[in-house]
Order: structure tokens, then sequence, then C-alpha cells
């Protein structure tokens, strides 16, 4: 079977209002005069669990303005339609750069290799920003900015409020990440093979090609180069910073970031996402499917995230080896376009969905990740280990296949596989073409009940919604944020 639905059909994630772990301390009548400021970086990966910690402030009767661009507004819909009366946007036009095509205000228009002009060009919103801050009646009382916009820093600094930095990413990629920028010489001049992180708990070390993409673009005294060095490093200076991830899965990076920074301003707050609410008619034959399985934690659910395409060799490839693994499965496939065709790019190879009829299901548009990853037939994920995947199959109880292929998704790989057991390597790279006989009899193996690495990702699972839950340690860390920013305002308005 193969299903079409628009990839246009994109939506904002929020939590359910009606969630049984939204907020105990704050949640009805706590109605506050605090105003914040949400800047997220338009990217899915990035934008989605930002929108989710919003949600959780909202909630909390927090007064928040959302700087968006006009393309990326209609991300915003469902959060909006949820908190009418305390979010509201500003509005701002992208900014042009000469490396972003005409009307492109989103990642996924320009692939990776566009963050450099995008961190620039917005950067050119800072004096329309401060106009709009100094003329507001109620200006807001902090910044909440993605890491990607380091910037902000100086933003928060002229308008004499604190910043509190959001990652959308993992503690243990953000202390490698960091360490990258502070010795960006060292690791640029370094001709070793393997480049060691000492000082990092566990020294861990990564072949050069395996770093963070963003680091590896770095350019010495190419000025956007210099500029997104730059603001990445800003961010030490952040008032406090949110990570989307929680305890049991990084208690001892986040305990090394509270040590670097020596403040404890650190809060681990996620897996934010685990009650999405999606588009009610994306994935509906899929989760129908699904709904009309048996066997508990037998299909394995195949998606590289909002972004990745792979090319012609590697989707046969991946074919092969699914249907080696006689495993069920639910593979999102987007279709290139003519020209990504020409590039090399493929779709599934002609005559693959007959072959799989009855055992897997290939859909080419957005489908409900988080809904699909818990529902209770699906037991693995062949995945690039993207961190929201990660923290999504975390708390879904999901064994990950892993594919690393770039940005930070190899340190990702890493914690997973090799310090909590949870994942299987696959596959490396992004051009890398898998072996499908190897694939196939990982998978076979992985998605076997026994498998440990699928009973430790039930305890992980266990871990994760315990996290959320009232009185679980991420639970309480969203409680401290929002006591601190509720304090932030009163301090305004003294
Ligand atoms: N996602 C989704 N449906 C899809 C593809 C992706 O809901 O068809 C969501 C997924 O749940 C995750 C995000 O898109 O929240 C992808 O983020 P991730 O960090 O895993 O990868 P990236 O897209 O940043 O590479």
């Amino acid at each position: 079977m193969v299903i079409r639905e628009s990839r246009g059909s994109k939506k904002a994630c929020i939590h359910s209002s009606s969630s049984s772990t939204d907020l105990p301390l704050f949640k009805s009548n706590t109605m506050s005069k605090v105003h914040i400021l949400v800047f997220p970086y338009p990217a899915q990966g990035h934008i989605l669990p930002l929108l989710d910690l919003t949600h959780h402030l909202a909630l909390a009767g927090i007064t928040i303005t959302i700087i968006i661009t006009p393309k990326n507004l209609p991300i915003l819909t469902p959060l909006l339609s949820s908190h009418p009366n305390t979010i509201q946007t500003l509005v701002l036009p992208f900014p042009p750069h000469p490396k972003i095509p005409a009307a492109a205000e989103n990642i996924r228009e320009v692939g990776n290799a566009g963050n450099y002009p995008f961190i620039n060009a917005l950067s050119k919103l800072q004096p329309q920003i401060i106009h709009w801050f100094t003329t507001h009646p109620n200006p807001p009382a902090a910044l909440l900015s993605e890491f990607f916009l380091g910037w902000t820093q100086q933003l928060a600094d002229q308008l004499t409020i604190p910043r509190i930095a959001f990652y959308s990413v993992a503690a243990f990629f953000t202390t490698v990440f960091t360490r990258c920028w502070h010795n960006s010489n060292e690791i640029n001049n370094n001709n070793n093979s393997e480049i060691h992180f000492h000082g990092i708990p566990g020294t861990p070390s990564f072949k050069r090609d395996h770093l963070p993409s963003v680091f590896l673009r770095y350019r010495e005294s190419d000025p956007d180069a210099e500029f997104v060095k730059e603001s990445f490093l800003s961010n030490d200076a952040a008032w406090a910073c949110v990570f989307n991830t929680f305890h049991a899965l990084e208690s001892t990076y986040l305990d090394h970031i509270r040590a670097e920074l020596g403040h404890a301003r650190v809060y681990a707050v996620g897996p934010l996402g685990s009650n999405r609410a999606e588009n009610p008619s994306a994935g509906s034959e899929v989760l129908n499917w699904l709904d009309a399985l048996e066997e508990e934690g037998s299909v394995l659910y195949v998606c590289f995230g909002s972004q990745k395409l792979l090319k012609k060799k590697q989707m046969e490839a991946l074919a092969l080896g699914l249907e080696r693994s006689q495993t069920r499965f639910v593979w999102v496939a987007p279709t290139p376009s003519e020209e990504q065709m020409e590039e090399g790019y493929g779709s599934v190879p002609d005559g693959f969905v007959d072959r799989v009829s009855g055992r897997g299901v290939v859909v080419t548009g957005w489908v409900p990740q988080v809904a699909i990853l818990s529902h209770r037939v699906v037991g693995g994920f062949l995945s690039h280990c993207g961190w929201n995947s990660v923290t999504e199959a975390m708390v879904s109880g999901v064994v990950i296949v892993g594919w690393p292929m770039e940005a930070d998704q190899f340190l990702n790989a890493r914690l997973l596989m090799e310090e909590r057991g949870v994942a299987v390597r696959v596959c490396e790279g992004g051009d890398s073409v898998p072996d499908p006989d190897e694939l196939g009899r990982v998978v076979k193996r992985v998605m076997s009940a026994e498998s440990p690495e699928k009973q430790r990702a039930k305890l992980m699972r266990e871990e994760g919604v315990r996290a959320v839950s009232e009185g679980g340690d991420s639970s309480m860390e969203v409680d401290r944020l929002i006591e601190a920013l509720l304090q932030l305002g009163d301090k305004q308005g003294r």
C-alpha cells in the first residue's frame, strides 16, 4: 500500500491542554502579567520543541509574543488557536541575503547548507525588534530564543533583559559542540583521524566527519562564518538554558554543563512533544493499518526526519533490506521532485510496494510521527537519529535502528548506542549505502522480543514517561523555569 499525504500539511506541535501531565502548580489561576518574547529558529526540528515549551508557558498564564516570518506563520496555527488570549505574534519580513533564494524562509527549503546565511540574515531583524520593544506598553521581561540564534544574546543585552537559550539538541551534543567552537583552530589544524574531547565525561572521540556539520562548515575569516561562530559562542552568556532532554537519559552531561557554566539555571524539560496535537487528517490511513495489527512491538517505523531524501542506490538497498528483514514496517519515503531526481535522489523502487503488500506500508507524505511511535504495535524505529526523533522514540519505548547521516546525528547515535544501549547502528553517513543483507539481519534481530536493546528501550520509556508526569524530574524543571520567569516579571513590575 502506498499512502500519499501532502507534506505541506505539517502542523506545529502542542501539548493537549487537557493532558494529565500539564503543570500542576500553575495550571489555572496563576495569571501573571509577565510577558516573554520567544524567537524560534525556522527549521522544523528546531521550531517544534520550542513551540511545545511555549505551550507550557502559556498554560501557566504567561503572556507570550513569538517572532516569526510570514511564511512560517502557519506552523503556529494550532498553538495560536489554543491560546488566543495569551500568545501574540510579531511578524517580521524575512531579511534578504545573497545566498538565500527569494521567498525561502525555512531551512527545509534550502537544506542544512542554508544555516550560515539564515543565521546571518535573521540577525538583520534586530533594529525592528528593538523598535517594537521600546514602543511596547508592556515590553517582555525576558527573551527565550533558540541556540541557533546565539546572537540574540547581544539583542537581550541591549534591551537589558535576561535571555534563556533553548536547546533543541542533546546536552551531550551541546558539550561537544561548545568545545568545538572554543577550540575551532586547534580542531581544524588537528590531523589525527580521531578528535578526542578531554574534559568531557568519558573523553568521547569522533572522526572529523562525524563532528557537528554546522561546525565543519566553518571557514576562518569568512564573514558569515565568523558571525556564526560568535553567535554560537554567545550562548555561554545566556542567563539560563533549557534542554529538550531528561535526567535518566543525560544527567551526566546536564551536570557537566551546570559545572561549566557555574550556575544551576540549566533546565531539562523533555521529552517535549509527547502529547503533540497533530493535524487530525494526516496519517489516518497508516494509523488504521496499525490498529488492525495485533502483535505488540512488531512494526518497524522508518523515517529520516523532516528534510532528508535518499539517493536512488540508498533507496534500493533500504528496500531490499526491509524485504529481507521479514519484519512489518511503515516507511515514510517522500517523493523527490523532478529536479531532485536528476540530482540522483530516488523514490521506492518499482514493484516494491506489491512485493511487500500486507507486510509493509509506504507513505510519501507527512505523518503524525509521535502518534505512530507510541502505537502499541510499533516496536522499532529506523532513524537518522535527529534529536526530536530520538526523544520521541525514548518516550515511546521504541528501539532505534540508527543510520546517522549529518548534523548532530553521529553524536546522538553514540549516546544511544554506547552509553544507553537502546539502539544499534545499521549504516553511517549521508552518502553511504547500507548492505541489504546486514540491514535485514540487524532489523530482524533487534525487533525480536528478546533483544536486549529493545528491552532497555522499554525501560527508558518508563523513565521518560515518569519524567514528564506530575512530580517527575522534567515536569518539576518546567515548574522551576516558570517560577523563574514569573519572578523576572515581578522584578520588572517593581
Ligand atoms: N516528523 C513528523 N512527521 C514526518 C516527519 C517528521 O511528525 O513525516 C517530525 C518528527 O516527529 C520530529 C521532527 O519532525 O519531531 C523531525 O525532527 P528531528 O530532530 O528528528 O529531525 P530533523 O528533521 O531535524 O532532521
